[in-house]
Order: structure tokens, then sequence, then C-alpha cells
């Protein structure tokens, strides 16, 4: 399979491992590209033969590399230390709306990522600030599995929230990327969440696949399904639970299971249950939270939260003047953690706006009823 690499606009061949080390048989290309991967690696987790670093390195836990490359980072890149300092000067409040509540959050620096233009127009008019050769000079970042760059972002929302992006530049996409999705919740275990935002209505870069991480506990969703009466069981089949939740305001789906291989093939069940109720061929618009537990008593392993949405953003998005509420909603959002880089929308937003914002963004009722019971018929075939 060819790999376009954009960023140094020469098709590179075959798998991206065999850029590491300097053996035989590199092309000009694929040698530059190992450069400046070795260059942008601060260390390496599950993989990288070649690779300078020690053994030591690759066996600390993910979420222990993660913390030493933020310190590191802190102090060799200028930016991320000044996004960490701004983090503490966010400005949040809570709304309750009907059956739920919000948490919103005052970030003049996501303007330009709640702003983002369309898909199109955006390939053409920037340079992909996920491609190897635009990271900024001072990033650097977590080889994993060979296939990946973990990087620190200097623009969070949520602390200590990550990017996992892939070293290829290629669209953003969850059905040939499930298993990485899984693996990285293995990898960074209990207590963190994989997020992952649809090509349209989220993802900052919808042309370089890529996932984020951050500690779970950070968004006031995932206390509200741990309320028993907002869960109702729509199936199981194989030991996968399939729940809708009730009363949260917005449609959310919820995967659960103790086998790996069975979630994954549910959530591709799922995937195809919606392509097929919206009849489309391209990936329906869609939100996961990803979480990873070693078994307890009543709780399983895996959990997905998902979001089925009907559009990116709300109307009011595109009006003009006082009639436009910047907000543009991906994962956290849905999560129930709004972003307003605008001060004049944090500060009016009430619950009953919210409410609307959340059911216009949805996927509404029925089509989320009929894919539920396509998914279901699907999965006990
Ligand atoms: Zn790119």
């Amino acid at each position: 399979m060819t790999r376009n690499c954009k960023a140094l606009e020469v098709p590179l061949t075959g798998d991206s491992t065999q850029c590491l080390g300097q053996g035989g048989g590199l092309t000009t290309a694929n040698y530059l590209m190992n450069t400046l991967l070795n260059k942008k690696t601060y260390a390496i987790f599950g993989g990288g033969r070649n690779h300078p670093k020690s053994h030591a390195e690759r066996a600390k836990s993910l979420p222990t590399l993660c913390f030493e490359l933020v310190s590191k980072q802190k102090k060799a890149w200028q930016v991320l230390r000044e996004g960490f300092e701004y983090l503490k000067e966010v400005r949040e409040r809570n709304l309750s709306c009907r059956g739920f509540s919000v948490r919103l959050q005052y970030n003049p620096k996501r303007i330009t990522s709640s702003m983002a233009i369309g898909v199109e127009r955006n390939r053409k008019e920037r340079q992909c600030f996920l491609c190897l050769n635009h990271l900024p000079e001072g990033q650097k970042g977590i080889l994993y599995r060979n296939n990946y760059l973990i990087l620190c972002n200097p623009m969070p929302v949520l602390s200590f929230q990550f990017t996992v992006s892939h070293l290829d530049h290629r669209d953003q996409a969850i059905a040939e990327n499930i298993d990485t999705f899984f693996q990285l919740m293995d990898d960074f275990g209990s207590g963190w969440t994989v997020l992952y935002n649809g090509p349209k209505c989220g993802a900052s870069a919808p042309d370089h696949h890529h996932f984020h991480v951050a500690p779970s506990g950070q968004m006031p969703i995932e206390n509200e399904i741990r309320e028993e009466k907002k869960l109702t069981l729509m199936k199981q089949v194989q030991d996968v639970f399939l729940y809708r939740v009730k009363d949260v305001g917005r449609e959310i789906i919820i995967l659960e299971g103790d086998d790996r291989m069975a979630m994954e093939g549910a959530l591709k069940n799922y995937l195809k249950a919606l392509k097929k109720v919206l009849l489309i061929d391209e990936e329906p618009m869609i939100n996961i939270a990803g979480f990873y537990k070693e078994s307890q008593w009543e709780e399983r392993k895996w959990r997905l939260v998902i979001f089925p949405r009907r559009k990116h953003r709300p109307d009011a998005f595109f009006k003009e003047g006082d009639d436009r509420i910047v907000v543009s909603p991906g994962v956290i959002e849905m999560g129930g953690v709004l972003v307003t880089p605008l001060e004049k929308d944090f500060e009016r937003l009430d619950g009953v706006t919210v409410e609307s914002i959340y059911e216009e963004v949805s996927l509404g009722g029925k089509i989320a009823e009929k894919a539920i019971t396509l998914f279901c018929k699907e999965q006990s075939a």
C-alpha cells in the first residue's frame, strides 16, 4: 500500500516502521522521514526496533512516559508552558439543564479551533499542523506502536490533554482504526479516556487522522451515565451490552463488555447500522469517548460512550451580530464541557439554549431508534 506523506510531498512506500533506523535500502524520502522522526521522538512505546532508546525506557507505562513528556516539553517548549499557565486562567461555570448539567468554559485560545473553516477550504489553505515537518520547532512526542506520535496539546480544553497523531497524512476515520482506539484504551489503562471526533463533527484536523487522550473524570457525562435510572438496556449479545441513555438532552449510546474482539465488532456493526439508516456511504457523524477498566465488581472492562450526530454546529453559529453563538461541539462538548471562546457567549448562555443546541446537533430520536433496531438485528444474526 502506498501512503501519501503530504508533509514531504513524496510518496512513501511500505510501513512506516521501515523508516526507523538507517539501514540499507532506504530511499532519500524515507531517510529524510526517518531523520525527522528521530528528531521529533522523545521516547518510544511498544515498538520501534533499531531505535537508540533503551529497553528500560520502552518498559515504562504509557501514562508515566506521557507525564514525563509534559514535564520535559514544558521546559523546552515555551508555547506549551504558556498553554499550561493559561489553562489556570480559563473561567468555568456550571449550568443546570433538564436532567443533566454542563460546564461552560470561557477559553479564548480555542477561537481558532472553534472557527475552523470547512474541510475542503481547510485542506487547500493551510499547512497541516499534525504533519511531522510542520510541528513547531520545540515540539516532540512519544512514538506509539510505530505508527503514531503522542503529542502534548498546547491549547487544551482538558487537563493533560494529548493528541495521538498518525505519522502519515491520512483522513480522519474510525472504522479502519478501531484496533488502535482499543489499543490506546488498553495501554493507557484505568483512569484515562480516549476521545474520537469524526471528520465532520469536531476534528480540528479532518484530513489528518488522530485521537485525543486525557485523564478521566473531567466531563460531567461520565458521572451522569453511572445513574442506573438513566440507562435502558436495548440489547445483549455475545457479552456486549448496548444501552440507550435517557434524560441527558442528547442522543447517547453506550456499548459495554469484557471481550475486546466482541466490542470492536459491535462498534463496527453500530457504524454500519447508522450508515444504512442514514443512506450514506461515508462515515456517519459521530463522537466517541472510550474507557478501559480492570474488571471489578459489577464493572465491565470496556465502555464506549457514543454520540451520534446530525450536525456539527448549531444554526446560531452561522448567524451574524448578536444572534451568533460561537460553539462548535466535538466530543468534549458532547461530554458536557461546552467551550465558549467569546466572553459574551460564556456570560449569556443558559440551560434552555444549551438544551436546544444539544437537540439540534444530535441525531434525531426516530433515526437513532431505527439504527439501534438494525444494530440489534445484525448483532443477533
Ligand atoms: Zn497532516
